[in-house]
C-alpha cells in the first residue's frame, strides 16, 4: 500500500502555526513511508473566498520547503461529485430528504436544551416519503440509530461512540450545495487517502465521518489526532499570545529550519533530541512519538533554537536572508562592498543574533555608509582618547599587513606605550570609533574585515567628531 496523506486547509487567512504543524506531520508521515503528500484547498465558501488567502497557503508551505505532490486539488470544483454522491446514498436509501422548517427546528432545539440531549434533530422526516411538492428540503443520511462508531486513533487508541449521541446530519443543504462532512470523505476516497493526521478538534468529525464511510461501504482511512497547541498561559494558541501565523514568524525573522524543528518537537518526540533536521525527521517520524496532551508554545524556546540555526546557518545564504530586513529596519540597501564586507564579518554577527531582525542591527557596523555614535560610545570620544586615536592612525597607516594580528600587535604596543598595558583603554574608544557602540564582535577582526583604508576613514571621523 502506497501512504498518502494530505493537507487540506481552508483558505481563511494566514496560515495558522497550528496547522503548518499538520502539514509538517503529514508530510514526514508521508516521505517516512516513501508515499505522497497531497494537498487540497477546502474553498467551498464561496462567500468569504479569497485568492490572496489560498496564495498565503502556498506561499507558507513553500518557505517551509513541504514539498506536495499533486497539483492542488479544489474541493470547490469537485462539488458536482458531491452531489452525486448525495443522490446515490438517497436512491440507496442510505439518506433522506428533510422538509424541516425552520421552526420546527427550533422547537427541537429548545427541547433538546430542557432534556439535557445532545442530538436536537429527532428524525421525523427520516421514514416519511410524502415529500410536499416544490419545498425545499435538506438531506439527511441514516445514521444507524443503535451500536457504536469507534475509531482506531493512532494517537488516542480505540475512541468509541455511541451512536444515539449521532445525529441524522445534512449532506446537502437547502440550496443544494454539499456539506463539508460529505465532501471531506468523498475528496479524501477519490484522492486515496490511507492517513488523516488533523488537530483533535476534529475527532467529532471523524466519528460522523466515518458513518458516511460506512453507509457508502468505503474503506476509512487510519487517523491520527494531534493534541492542539496551547499559548503559554494555556487555552488554544492565539493571537491573544502573540504571533500565530507562519508568516508573522518569517517576518520577525526566523528561519524556517527553526519553524519546522519547533513544531516537530512540539507534539513529538525522539528521546531527548531537540535539534533535529528535516532529513532526521523524515528518517525519525512516526506515531509513537506523538504526544498524548496539549503542547504548550514557547516564544523564548522558539528564539533559542533560532539563535542555533542562524548560527549554523551558511553565511552568503544569511546575507541574502538580512538584506529584506536592512531595507524595511534601517532603509539601507547592500552595494558589492558592503555585501562582501558583510560575508567577510558574519562568522563574528551572527553568533550576537536570534532572529534576522537583530541579524540585521547587528550587521549595520558593517554595512552602514557613515558610523552614527549611541550615548555609551560618545562617553568614549573624548579628548583623553584623542591622543590614543591619533597614535592608532599613525600605527595603522605605517602598517603594510592590515590584519588581525597586525592589527592586535599595534594595540598592544600602544596600550603599553600610552596606558600602562592597559589594553580596554585603546580598545575602547577604537571600538567607539569603528562601530559607533560599546559593544561588538572581536574588533581585531571587525578591524580586518573593513580594511585599512575604512578603519582610517572611521579613526578620522572620530578625531573630527572630538576636536569639533
Ligand atoms: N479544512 C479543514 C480545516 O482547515 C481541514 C479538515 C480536515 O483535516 O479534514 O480545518
Amino acid at each position: 500500500m502506497t501512504v498518502i496523506t494530505r493537507f487540506p486547509p481552508s483558505p481563511t487567512g494566514m496560515m495558522h502555526i497550528g496547522n503548518a504543524r499538520t502539514a509538517l506531520f503529514n508530510y514526514l508521515y508521508a516521505r517516512n513511508k516513501g508515499g505522497k503528500f497531497v494537498l487540497r484547498i477546502e474553498d467551498t465558501d464561496r462567500a468569504r473566498h479569497s485568492e490572496e488567502a489560498v496564495e498565503a497557503i502556498l506561499a507558507s508551505l513553500d518557505w517551509l520547503g513541504l514539498d506536495y505532490d499533486n497539483t492542488p486539488e479544489s474541493q470547490f470544483a469537485n462539488k458536482q461529485r458531491h452531489i452525486n454522491v448525495a443522490n446515490e446514498m438517497l436512491a440507496a436509501g442510505n439518506a433522506y430528504k428533510c422538509y424541516c422548517t425552520a421552526e420546527e427546528l427550533q422547537a427541537m432545539r429548545d427541547n433538546m436544551k430542557e432534556e439535557g440531549r445532545i442530538v436536537a434533530y429527532n428524525n421525523m422526516w427520516r421514514d416519511r416519503t410524502d415529500y410536499p411538492e416544490g419545498q425545499p428540503y435538506v438531506v439527511r443520511i441514516k445514521t444507524p440509530l443503535d451500536g457504536c462508531t469507534v475509531v482506531h486513533d493512532e494517537v488516542q487508541g480505540d475512541v468509541k461512540v455511541e451512536n444515539k449521541q449521532l445525529d441524522d446530519m445534512i449532506i446537502l443543504r437547502s440550496d443544494g450545495t454539499p456539506t463539508y462532512m460529505l465532501a471531506v470523505v468523498v475528496d479524501d476516497h477519490d484522492m486515496g487517502i490511507t492517513h488523516v493526521i488533523r488537530g483533535d478538534d476534529h475527532l467529532n468529525n471523524t466519528f460522523r465521518q466515518n458513518v458516511i464511510y460506512d453507509l457508502l461501504g468505503w474503506d476509512k482511512p487510519s487517523y491520527a489526532h494531534l493534541p492542539l497547541i496551547h499559548g503559554p498561559s494555556g487555552g488554544k494558541l492565539s493571537k491573544r499570545h502573540g504571533s500565530v501565523s507562519v508568516e508573522e514568524f518569517k517576518n520577525e525573522g526566523y528561519l524556517p529550519e527553526t519553524v519546522n524543528n519547533y513544531l516537530l518537537k512540539l507534539g513529538w518526540a525522539h528521546g531527548d533530541d531537540e535539534i533535529i533536521s528535516m532529513d532526521e525527521a523524515v528518517q525519525l517520524f512516526d506515531f509513537n512519538g506523538i504526544n498524548k496532551s496539549a503542547a504548550k508554545f514557547d516564544y523564548a524556546k522558539l528564539e533559542n533554537l533560532n539563535a542555533h540555526y542562524i548560527g549554523v546557518a551558511d553565511n552568503q545564504r544569511l546575507v541574502d536572508l538580512v538584506v529584506p530586513f536592512l531595507k524595511q529596519q534601517h532603509d539601507i540597501e547592500l552595494n558589492d562592498v558592503t555585501s562582501k564586507r558583510l560575508l567577510d564579518g558574519m562568522d563574528g554577527v551572527k553568533d550576537r543574533a536570534k532572529t534576522l531582525v537583530q541579524l540585521a542591527d547587528e550587521s549595520l557596523l558593517y554595512v552602514k555608509d557613515k558610523i552614527e555614535y549611541t550615548e555609551k560610545a560618545r562617553k568614549q570620544l573624548n579628548q583623553d582618547s584623542l591622543i590614543i586615536l591619533k597614535s592608532l592612525e599613525d600605527k595603522f597607516n605605517l602598517l603594510d599587513q592590515f590584519n588581525h594580528d597586525t592589527i592586535e600587535v599595534a594595540c598592544r604596543a600602544l596600550a603599553d606605550e600610552a596606558a600602562d598595558g592597559k589594553l580596554g583603554k585603546v580598545m575602547m574608544p577604537l571600538r567607539a570609533a569603528l562601530t559607533g557602540t560599546d559593544k561588538s564582535p572581536s574588533l581585531f577582526q571587525v578591524a580586518e574585515v573593513l580594511g585599512k583604508d575604512e578603519v582610517l576613514n572611521r579613526l578620522k571621523a572620530a578625531i573630527e567628531f572630538i576636536e569639533k
